[in-house]
């Protein structure tokens, strides 16, 4: 049993963040939330700097009153701090080409994602610090939350302390986003990576697979397309389950469904055997998560998610998962649906 530490406004220091010059790489889904809530904590406007192409998100970030550069290697010589705030799949190109270079050797390099510090796929000097601030949440609720005056859930953790200091910066630039208002949980690129590949290759595989395995039984047992497609998730009963086992429990929040649910939920899943699913779900952790297997696999590809048509290896995917019989059945029913409206 691992119990993590909790950090909150009071273990922080904004006074840490004073004269440094923070620019965010990035202003999409996080950067503009993230830039926006350090503004509000009280970082000077003109301390920072946003680096963007020249297109509708700097556009967006000089409506917001921020300063842009366009100038990647101009920004990064600026840089005391760095959020790393671009997707994933372009952050080694793009820091490792025009931004790391540049970068002064004791600037401090903020990632919102475990990815490429885990899988070493970024070049820092031995004296920058390496911090992940990582919210749990999409950027639009990081910022309505902050707004509200309420906290969100964030991993936060040092990677690489070349000051010695990385931790209390970390710390400041947590609070500054607003992420120990509820409590910053202390974690590490390896945790938040190992959690998030392996809900996103283990997890919600098997459930994609136990939902399309599902309709295609209950289909053969004649029950009619729209049926199902309601019953299973177009009335958004799982949304509401899994929204009520946040707020109340994740077994607890059974108690709102009938005795004949709750006894079939309960007894079915005590009967149910796990070895093999306990087996596949190590295997998938240990030999393609961990191992850096799936991110030497999609590395290959990467370069090919920017073609267009079948060229582009997520097309593809999302071709062969509409040829299952729930593709099919659900692109019918929407198609029925948007005749009647
Ligand atoms: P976005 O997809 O919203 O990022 C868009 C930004 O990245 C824009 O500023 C865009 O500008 C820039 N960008 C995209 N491609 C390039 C490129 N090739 N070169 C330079 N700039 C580029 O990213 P997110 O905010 O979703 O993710 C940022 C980080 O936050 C990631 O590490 C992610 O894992 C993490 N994170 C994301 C969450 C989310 O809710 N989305 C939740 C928690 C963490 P332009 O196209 O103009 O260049």
């Amino acid at each position: 049993m691992v119990s993590a530490k909790i950090y909150y406004d009071s273990d922080a220091d904004l006074n840490l963040l004073k004269d440094k010059t923070i620019v965010f790489l990035g202003f999409g889904n996080q950067g503009a939330a993230q830039a926006q809530n350090l503004r509000d904590a009280g970082i000077p406007n003109e301390k920072i700097l946003v680096a963007n192409r020249p297109d509708h998100y700097a556009e967006d970030a000089k409506s917001k009153g921020f300063t842009i550069e366009n100038d990647f290697a101009k920004a990064a010589a600026v840089a005391d701090i760095v959020f790393l705030l671009i997707p994933d799949q372009v952050q080694p190109r793009v820091f490792n080409g025009d931004f790391a270079p540049n970068l002064k050797a004791d600037a401090t390099i903020v990632v919102a994602s475990g990815y490429n510090v885990f899988y070493k796929l970024l070049n820092f000097k031995p004296t920058q610090d390496v911090v992940m601030v990582a919210p749990r949440m999409i950027g639009s609720s990081v910022r309505s939350l902050y707004e509200k005056g309420k906290g969100f859930p964030c991993f936060v953790s040092v990677e690489q302390d070349g000051s010695s200091k990385a931790l209390p910066t970390a710390l400041a630039l947590s609070r500054a986003i607003g992420a120990t208002k509820a409590g910053a949980i202390a974690s590490s690129a390896r945790e938040e990576t190992a959690m998030d590949l392996f809900a996103e290759q283990a997890l919600w595989p098997n459930i994609i697979k136990l939902f399309t395995e599902a309709f295609s039984i209950l289909q053969e047992a004649g029950c009619s397309d729209e049926a199902l497609c309601y019953e299973m998730w177009m009335s958004k009963e799982p949304a509401e389950i899994f929204e009520r086992a946040a707020e109340e429990g994740f077994i607890t929040q059974l108690k709102h469904h009938s005795s004949v649910s709750q006894y079939g939920q309960l007894s079915g899943a005590l009967k149910l055997d796990g070895t093999a699913i306990r087996a596949h779900f190590k295997d998938i952790l240990y030999n393609q998560v961990l191992n850096g297997k799936f991110c030497e696999e999609f590395s290959k590809i990467e370069a090919d998610l920017e073609k267009e048509g079948d060229e582009n290896p997520l097309n593809q995917l999302y071709t062969k998962s509409g040829e299952t019989e729930l593709g099919q059945a659900e692109k019918r029913v929407r198609e029925r649906l948007s005749q009647l409206l």
